[in-house]
């Protein structure tokens, strides 16, 4: 008898009559003779209207109070869902973080699962049950409630599918599963039906509306399979799994695109040691987060410039604190920079024994007469700054010149 654990996203549970839904589909899928592990989200919307009622209260509301308040949307989902199991004649028993024990460390509103008690799971599903499990939260050791962060419930299935050795991890939303693009800016997006860990983890920017990305983190550690698929259809979705050979045949299994970045230029640097310790500790002590950084060579003069990109909602602060800093160290072209950026980026792990792919997006690019303000690479990404107003025209002419829209890679001279 296999053991599969389902985890339904709030679309998926957002009113009774889609509990119902999804609880039939549930059953169906035990009557074919295996155990089922439901994890669901909270009906969609309400993390929000709660985290609204909270900001009614406090200016930044208290994080342990957040926690027993955000659990309780989770709460009314698997309870429902076990009264509709119920209601079709079949046992189901629901559990909260706290009740199995999910145990996490004690970080609220951001806690990381540490260790899982299986037991009173596996006693219920031996006698037949449906047992259902509240996602997103858990226990510290001090009895308090924990959340995971927002889109945490994924990481709750993931985590109880490796703790329980489980044979499947379904994670059922409202879309088929992780397209090769946005399908929303380029209409030839065509669904992947297998994609590695690291590939998943690199197109998060995709995939992360899809599948949350702590989830594809912890599934790797623990090589837990995920299928991605549509509550609303029986159509496959997409597996994300470990690497094999035949993904490795395609040089490329996505395009994705960033446009919350913003590139920062501090000009007229000294070329000295300690010089970029000078400009990124005091960024990194703001808790400001840097992507992107380049350095130039020493143009002859002794001098050369930093280039880097942050968070777009990181820019102003960013302009500030690096103004102070460049008069410190005196940095005498001052500091420049432009928040209408998009990172574009091809992600692929055939990239790791194929020449020449990032070469080929440079030239895409510039035949259509997009300027490429930034470069970096990765063993299995290409990224590039765009001004962001050629975002879309940039998705389609990659995704087209990778024939992204066809099941199987072109030939190399093609390209
Ligand atoms: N209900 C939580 C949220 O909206 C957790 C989840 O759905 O994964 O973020
Ligand atoms: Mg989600």
């Amino acid at each position: 008898m296999a053991l599969i654990v389902q985890k339904f996203g709030g679309t998926s549970v957002a009113n009774p009559d889609k509990i119902k839904a999804v609880a039939e589909r549930v059953l169906r899928k035990q009557a074919e003779g295996n155990q089922m592990l439901v994890v669901l989200s909270a009906m969609s919307g309400e993390t929000n209207r709660l985290t609204d009622f909270a900001m009614e209260m406090q200016q930044f509301p208290d994080s342990r109070e957040m926690d027993v308040l955000l659990s309780s949307g989770e709460q009314v989902t698997v309870s429902l869902f076990s009264m509709a199991v119920k209601a079709q004649g079949k046992q189901g028993i629901s559990y909260l973080g706290d009740q199995v024990r999910i145990n996490t460390d004690d970080a609220h509103t951001h806690a990381r699962i540490l260790s899982i008690d299986t037991e009173k799971i596996q006693t219920a599903l031996d006698k037949g049950n449906v047992v259902t499990v509240a996602g997103f939260q858990g226990v510290a050791q001090s009895g308090d409630i924990t959340t995971l962060g927002r889109g945490g419930s994924d990481t709750t299935a993931v985590a109880l599918a490796a703790a329980l050795r489980a044979d499947a991890c379904e994670i059922f939303t409202d879309v088929e599963g992780v397209y090769t693009t946005d399908p929303n800016i380029c209409n030839k997006a065509r669904k992947i039906d297998k994609i590695s860990y690291d590939e998943m983890l690199e197109l998060a920017s995709l995939g992360a509306k899809v599948l949350d990305i702590r989830s594809v983190t912890f599934a790797k550690q623990h090589n837990v399979p995920i299928h991605v698929r549509s509550t609303f259809t029986e159509t496959e979705g997409t597996w994300v799994i470990e690497e094999d050979s035949e993904m490795e045949g395609r040089v490329v299994s996505g395009v994705t695109y960033n446009k919350n970045e913003a590139r920062i230029t501090i000009s007229g640097v000294p070329d000295q040691p300690g010089i970029a310790s000078k400009i990124f500790t005091p960024i990194s002590d703001a808790d400001i987060l840097v992507d992107m950084i380049i350095q130039n060579q020493d143009t002859g003069n002794g001098m050369t410039d930093m280039t880097f990109t942050v968070a777009r909602s990181d820019y102003e602060r960013t302009i500030n604190l690096l103004n102070e800093i460049a008069e410190k160290i005196g940095a005498r072209e001052g500091v420049h920079g432009a928040d209408n950026i998009t990172k574009i980026s091809i992600v692929g792990v055939g990239m790791r024994n194929h020449s020449g792919i990032a070469s080929t997006m440079f030239r895409v690019l510039s035949r259509e007469g997009i300027n490429i303000s930034m470069i970096s690479t990765s063993e299995i990404k290409v990224s590039c700054i765009i001004e962001e107003k050629y975002t879309e025209l940039a998705v389609r002419t990659l995704h087209d010149a990778f024939e992204l829209d066809k099941e199987n890679m072109p030939e190399e001279e093609e390209l």
